[in-house]
């Protein structure tokens, strides 16, 4: 049991117990891409992912426009980002920050580029840890050389996309990369001791309980350190949307959606700690499920329902 005595790895603790206190993201527009949408494997992107590359809550502060030189710019705004952060009233809530690039897929550049980024961030002697979201086939050895270099100074997390393990359902919601490709890269990241964070969503269009059953199985034979449970969420302008309006698509109720999270976190490995055990929807681009914006709703009601029915993280793992 951890330290605040909940029935799960909570990452407020987690992230205490490694920093010596809390410690909070700043989340960092890179002005990076996505393989799946500029079409070196796909363009429409994934089916439930929005014009902001899943980072809808960072407001976007740089621009194209008038500028040869394009990543000079991004980097520019990368660290007008943490400069913008450390004096607003954010910066007084803690005294230790994670640089953490969230929007679109953050390795995918070559590795001079991922650089220049990365460093543009850590320019802060309060940020002691870099985290990355990116999807598995954005992972090569030269990456992951890169990456970690950083660990001499500061701690090192890589978050990837994973979703299902389900592949017929990745396809259907055109992730674009099989669960093997998802494999090889937990194994080249945690072979050199980063740690790795597995994004899985709930509800999923045509996914069951048991779909999900596999999704953790599947996982717990991974080297992952680290979950996101997302729910499913519809927002504005993609390809969910449109299934949603077509009655191709219905979201879980909230009850349901508590329920599998009960199912997850009973039958997840002891050791792997949860970073998130709900989505955060855009309130202005959300279109379904309302109860969506009720973050803690969510949170109160798994809480409830972990400790009526006595289950704790693992307890049928
Ligand atoms: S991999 Fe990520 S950024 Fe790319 S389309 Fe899918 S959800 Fe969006």
């Amino acid at each position: 049991m951890n330290t605040s005595n909940t029935r799960y790895n909570h990452l407020n603790d987690y992230f205490k117990n490694k920093f010596g206190e809390r410690t909070l993201k700043i989340c960092i527009d890179g002005g990076f891409s996505c393989p799946n949408r500029d079409g070196t494997c796909g363009i429409s992107g994934c089916i439930f992912c929005g014009e902001q590359g899943s980072g809808e809550n960072i407001k976007k502060s740089y621009s194209f426009e008038n500028t040869i030189d394009i990543n000079s710019n991004i980097c520019k705004s990368i660290s007008k980002q943490v400069t913008d952060y450390f004096a607003s009233y954010k910066a007084t809530r803690a005294n230790k920050f994670i640089a953490y690039f969230q929007n679109f897929s953050n390795t995918y550049a070559d590795v001079k580029t991922l650089k220049s980024r990365y460093d543009a961030a850590l320019i802060d002697d309060r940020i002691v840890a870099l985290a990355v979201a990116t999807r598995p086939d954005c992972i090569t050895e030269e990456i992951i050389a890169l990456l970690k270099s950083y660990a001499n100074k500061y701690h090192v997390f890589v978050e990837l996309g994973f979703q299902t393990s389900n592949d017929e359902t990745g396809k259907l919601i055109n992730r674009g990369y099989s669960s093997e490709t998802f494999v090889k890269a937990v194994n080249l990241l945690a072979d050199k001791n980063i740690e790795v964070i597995a994004h899985v969503m709930v509800g999923l269009p045509g996914e069951t309980l048991k779909d999900v059953a596999n999704t953790i199985e599947f996982l717990n034979h991974t080297p992952i350190s680290g979950i996101k449970i997302h729910s499913t969420y519809v927002i504005k302008n993609t390809k969910l949307a449109q299934m949603l309006e077509n009655k191709e698509y219905t979201p879980l109720t909230l009850e349901e959606y508590i329920k599998t999270v009960i199912y997850i976190i009973a039958h997840l490995r002891k050791d792997i700690i949860i970073h998130r055990i709900s989505g955060d929807a855009p309130k202005d681009l959300l279109l379904a499920p309302s109860w969506n914006l009720h973050k803690k709703w969510i949170i109160n009601g798994i809480e409830k329902n972990l400790e009526k029915n006595d289950c704790w993280q693992g307890k049928f793992c």
